[in-house]
């Protein structure tokens, strides 16, 4: 996809930080949780009308980022569908992997398959594995692992 962006054959992405509100420690962020700042989310109300006025602007990708979008997984699921409904084309969003922790308790897979039923909901029908794997081979995961002991 963002070849195609930067070939200005689609639009750029807005990119909505629904919330700075995060649950993870990475050294080399601001918005870590242990920064003593005043936290804030947005108004799903309010994000529809700035996905209605994107869409009236052409816009063609979106992008949910925090803090840890996850925090609020059903609102952000509920704005996936109605962006893909409003017509955007390439809606994506992020996790610091939270939701996977604990995997050891007697919930964990109930846990795990309302979160992949919800998100088949969504139009979103693959991860990026090739980025992640990536991610996982750089500095920056290391960074990330120390942030968040759970992952
Ligand atoms: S998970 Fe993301 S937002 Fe949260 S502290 Fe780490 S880098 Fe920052």
């Amino acid at each position: 996809m963002i070849g195609l962006v930067l070939k200005r054959a689609i639009p750029g992405q807005l990119v909505i930080q629904y919330t700075d509100m995060c649950n993870a420690r990475c050294p080399q962020c601001g918005m870590r949780k242990t920064e003593k700042f005043s936290r804030s989310k947005l108004c799903p109300d309010d994000v529809k009308k700035i996905i209605d006025a994107a869409v009236l602007r052409g816009v063609k990708a979106i992008s949910f980022t925090g803090g840890e979008p996850f925090l609020f997984f059903d609102e952000i699921v509920d704005l996936m569908k109605y962006a893909e409904k409003a017509g955007i084309k390439y809606i994506r969003t992020g996790t610091n992997g939270f939701i996977f922790t604990n995997h050891d308790r007697a919930d964990f897979k109930d846990r795990i398959t309302r979160i992949a039923e919800k998100l088949a909901t969504t139009g979103i029908y693959t991860m990026d594995q090739h980025r992640l794997s990536r991610s996982r081979s750089s500095r920056k995961h290391e960074g990330f692992t120390r942030g968040y002991s759970g992952y």
